[in-house]
């Protein structure tokens, strides 16, 4: 069987570690802060996928994780489908995550360990006493780990005080994102060491990102900055069912305008206010 160059370029060029699926960018919620333009978007067929994971994996990938994400994967009828095709052609990759809006009945999330789901990524942006519950029973139900992730809202402070006190409070990881509209002048661990009254930040250079970690919150908590992230070598299966290495090729999907903010040009254009240019799978 002759690979599409796409893949066999994926694989001699990029080598990549993990896995990205982005099944479609439709969603059933609404955020000020989404990227998503309009949510109009295909749905990557499982057929597609399954062809893409076989092509992946006879061309001898062995990846380290695979994320699903969308948009709102739960949305969709047969959403654990995408999981058994990830389980029929990488069967030993333990960490495979789900990125999700935590909408979907918590049964449906819980059956996802049937499908070989480790890690879930919660969204949660603001006191939801329902999703709050739905997290703390997840995060003891056996899975490796239930993350929240929270945009960092300036103009809603106290709900990313409410957010924190919560994951701290259950012990629950937590990623505290930059929101793309904001300013690059924005330093948001000057911000959050204010606003969360938090000892000294340290900016923690991991291997494919820099992130800001603050020990002796008793939990783990990163403090995620745009502009310096996204370079995760990983492939990314686009709803369309092409291929990319960079997440700009997510945002352009999703109709990110460039003009939108700062950070959403940088990371649309591959510019970057720090000189990097990201290089684009050909
Ligand atoms: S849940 Fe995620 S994809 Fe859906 S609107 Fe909110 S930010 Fe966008």
């Amino acid at each position: 069987m002759t690979m599409p160059v796409t893949i066999r370029t994926i694989l001699e060029e990029f080598k990549p570690e993990g896995i990205r699926v982005i099944v479609t960018y439709r969603c059933n919620k609404r955020c000020d802060f989404c990227f998503q333009v309009g949510h109009k978007s295909p749905i990557l067929e499982p057929e597609k996928l399954d062809s893409i994971f076989h092509q992946l994996s006879e061309g001898g990938l062995v990846p380290t994780y695979i994320t699903y994400q969308g948009g709102e994967l739960a949305i969709l009828n047969e959403a654990t489908k995408y999981f058994e095709v990830g389980q029929r052609w990488f069967p030993q990759v333990f960490r495979q995550s789900l990125t999700t809006n935590g909408t979907a009945k918590l049964g449906w999330y819980k059956k996802c360990k049937m499908y070989g789901i480790t890690h879930f990524t919660v969204s949660l942006h603001e006191p939801d006493p329902e999703l709050e519950k739905k997290v703390k029973v997840l995060a003891s139900d056996g899975f490796f780990a239930v993350r929240v992730n929270c945009y960092i809202d300036k103009e809603h402070p106290d709900n990313i005080r409410h957010v924190y006190q919560f994951c701290q409070k259950n012990n629950v990881q937590l990623t505290l994102c930059e929101d793309l509209r904001t300013g690059e002048t924005f330093n948001s661990v000057e911000y959050l060491a204010d606003l969360l009254d938090l000892p000294e930040c340290h900016v923690d250079y991991h291997k494919h990102q820099s992130v800001v970690r603050v020990p002796d919150q008793g939990f783990m908590f990163w403090i995620y900055k745009h502009l310096d992230n996204y370079d995760y070598n990983n492939v990314i299966v686009l709803p369309d069912g092409s291929l990319s290495m960079t997440f700009d090729d997510v945002l352009k999907g999703a109709g990110c305008d460039p003009a939108w903010g700062p950070k959403s040009r940088y990371l649309v254009t591959g510019e970057s206010a720090i000189g990097r240019k990201d290089v684009a799978a050909s």
